[in-house]
């Protein structure tokens, strides 16, 4: 954070601050402490951009009535591998923290399940939800759709969210391999860092409003319009992720979050699904042997690295010394835990 004026907070610090906004904004002891365990997990490991950043947003959400602050999700069994919640328009994390259990004790008795969930908002990264299955021996994969804002391969108007997809893997002797990408070629915050640095993005990012790709983040702020990655194949997977989100779950496809607009929210309404496979309900007993050799040869490749691991050596730093805050941040939310 070179040229900007910061203060330090341990993890400890970070969370209790979340707490007390959450709670001030309105939110049930249950909820606050699944957001305030999320924050603390995005400042220890990264994208912190999804951390403490994101508490005004959260707060908003409950205090213009936009999402439930007190939501009782239900998880219902609907078929031997597939588990679904109707979150009860609160966060979907604290519906997944309900069904975790249940869901891994599916996916080890019939070797694959999903659980989805409907009716709620996501405001975090997705790697939250598939490592603690990795943990638990589990291959997961999760999805989430959100607000119309990436165009599809060669339109002229958003369709997908900037949806994006985790997957997980559990590793022998390391931690899992927990990776967490969005749909989108540049972030959201990426452009809005731009446009307030006042620089162009280094590759087209989004359209201007005659539907051309630009590299200027003011005009893609003004068309809402982002770029998938990767062209044709990054806008099917945004396509995949639509499908698999809000179609099978029964979410808020993302061109349908208008809802929102009316409560001046920021944060998005969508479907949810997490899949957990148990390896050992699959033909190769040498899985795990198969896992450390792709990582063998990925390790000390030229500049290549396992994807995700970037999130380990922030884990060690922020847990050892702390995360350093925008001293500005630090104030407005200051404010915000004091507000009630
Ligand atoms: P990034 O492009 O920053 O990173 C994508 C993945 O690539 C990460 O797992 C990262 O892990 C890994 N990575 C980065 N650089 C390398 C490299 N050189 N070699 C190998 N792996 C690498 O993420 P996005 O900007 O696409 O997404 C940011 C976050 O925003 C995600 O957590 C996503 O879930 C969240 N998000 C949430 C939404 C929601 O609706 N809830 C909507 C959109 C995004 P690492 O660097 O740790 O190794």
């Amino acid at each position: 954070m070179s040229g900007i004026e910061t203060t330090t907070l341990s993890l400890d610090e970070v969370h209790a601050l979340a707490k007390q906004i959450l709670g001030n904004a309105g939110m049930d002891d249950r909820g606050r402490d699944v957001l305030a365990e999320i924050v603390r997990k995005s400042e220890r490991d990264g994208p912190r951009s999804h951390g403490l950043r994101m508490l005004p947003v959260y707060a908003q959400s409950f205090t213009s009535g936009y999402a439930n602050p007190s939501a009782n999700p239900s998880v219902k069994r609907l078929a031997p591998g597939v588990l679904s919640a109707d979150g009860d328009n609160g966060y979907y994390q604290i519906a997944a923290e309900m069904a975790r259990d249940q869901l891994i004790s599916m996916a080890r008795e019939n070797g694959i399940a999903a659980f989805s969930c409907y009716n709620c908002h996501h405001l975090a990264g997705l790697r939250f939800d598939t490592e603690p299955l990795a943990e638990a021996g589990l291959v997961a994969l999760a999805v989430v759709n959100s607000l119309s804002m990436v165009v599809p391969q060669g339109g002229v108007r958003p369709v997908f969210g900037t949806n994006p997809m985790s997957f997980a893997c559990p590793r022998d002797g390391q931690d899992p391999i927990v990776w967490d990408q969005a749909a989108a070629q540049v972030a959201l915050m990426d452009v809005r860092m731009a446009a307030a640095e006042g620089h162009d993005l280094p590759r087209p990012g989004g359209l201007d409003s005659s539907g051309q790709p630009t590299t200027d983040p003011n005009a893609i702020l003004e068309s809402k319009s982002l770029l998938p990655f990767g062209e044709h194949k990054g806008s099917a997977i945004a396509l995949l992720i639509e499908i698999m989100g809000a179609a099978l779950a029964g979410g808020t496809l993302s061109v349908d979050n208008a809802d929102r607009e009316a409560h001046g929210a920021l944060n998005i309404k969508g479907g949810n699904t997490l899949i957990a496979i148990d390896p050992n309900r699959f033909p190769n007993p040498s899985f795990a042997g198969y896992v450390s050799r792709i990582c063998a040869e990925i390790d000390g490749n030229g500049d290549a690295r396992i994807p995700g691991d970037g999130r380990l050596k922030n884990r060690a730093a922020s847990t050892a010394n702390g995360v350093q805050v925008s001293t500005e941040l630090l104030a407005q939310l200051k404010q915000l835990a004091l507000s009630g």
